[in-house]
């Protein structure tokens, strides 16, 4: 088996030095084990996409001596793609539409203190649209009302019997608390995740579970802000009789006060770094490689 694994930035700001730790260890973790390393371009999202980020993405990764492989695929290229994995589910009744705002989800949550979260401290969808009748949601698709899909997480996982309860996936990074082997997948602390968001049409779940498999990555090597969510794509797999990669989570680079970098912080942004003279030598010795 040759080992493949992935840098997935999107476009959406300038990368920093989390980035150049993330793309540098999918590159290592390739070349370590004779594999090969893919760029690839999350862009689905064009509210926030900008065509400068996808080209400072190329120039940064160049500059700190990053080599991937021809073509890189862009995700806004395959969105009719993403479109017929999400038409399967509504076929096999797995997705329903939900036309409640998020001013009306957070009301609702507002009045349960106690509302169950996600591992990742969104408040779980309280179900409201799983509830409509066929009829109800003809008319309203029909008066021209846009929904959000949203996976029945309990008829997802019944239409997998048995299989739903073993769900799980081999880590050889390390999760937050330090997890690491074979963890439970757990997909039901998601509850009704969005798999077709109101405004792209797509969310990032399904994008990213279609191209791992469609480009063979056997590795996935990311950010442990992404743990959790390995739990749910373990079940989009399942559910599209895709193979499962292993996962390679790594620690996320932090300031001096221990929060996530962000791309607002234009100061970090390595095209800020090499303006101001910093070689990729020094980034690639401050961060270990
Ligand atoms: N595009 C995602 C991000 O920039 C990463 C996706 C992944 O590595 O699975 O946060």
């Amino acid at each position: 088996m040759t080992v493949i694994t992935r840098f997935a930035p999107s476009p959406n700001g300038l990368l920093h030095l989390g980035h150049a730790y993330s793309a540098l260890f999918s590159q290592d973790w390739a070349k370590r084990h004779g594999g090969r390393f893919l760029l690839r371009i999350e862009d689905i999202d064009f509210t926030r996409t900008r065509e400068e980020y996808v080209q400072a993405i190329f120039d940064d990764l160049s500059w700190l001596g990053l080599e991937w492989e021809e073509p890189v695929r862009r995700q806004s290229r395959h969105m009719d793609e993403y479109h017929r994995r999400l038409e399967e589910l509504k076929k096999r009744g797995l997705v329903y539409p939900c036309f409640c705002s998020r001013k009306a989800i957070a009301e609702h949550i507002r009045r349960h203190p106690d509302w169950p979260r996600t591992p990742e401290g969104a408040p779980l969808y309280p179900g409201t649209c799983r509830q409509l009748s066929p009829e109800e949601r003809q008319e309203r698709l029909a008066r021209g009302e846009r929904p959000a899909w949203r996976l029945d997480m309990k008829k997802a996982l019944a239409s997998l019997g048995a299989r739903a309860k073993t769900l799980s996936w081999q880590e050889e990074g390390s999760g937050p608390h330090g997890e690491r082997g074979r963890i439970p997948a757990d997909p039901a602390r998601f509850g009704d995740v969005i798999l077709g968001r109101r405004d792209i049409g797509i969310s990032y779940h399904l994008a990213v579970v279609h191209d791992d498999a469609l480009q063979g990555i056997t590795h996935v090597t990311r950010g442990q802000d992404l743990f959790h969510a390995t739990g749910l794509h373990r079940l989009l797999q399942e559910l599209f009789a895709l193979p499962a990669p292993v996962y390679v989570h790594h620690p996320l680079i932090t300031d001096e006060g221990g929060r996530k970098l962000s791309k607002r912080f234009r100061d970090r942004a390595l095209s800020f770094l090499r303006k101001e003279g910093v070689s990729p030598q020094s980034i690639k010795r401050l961060l270990g490689f």
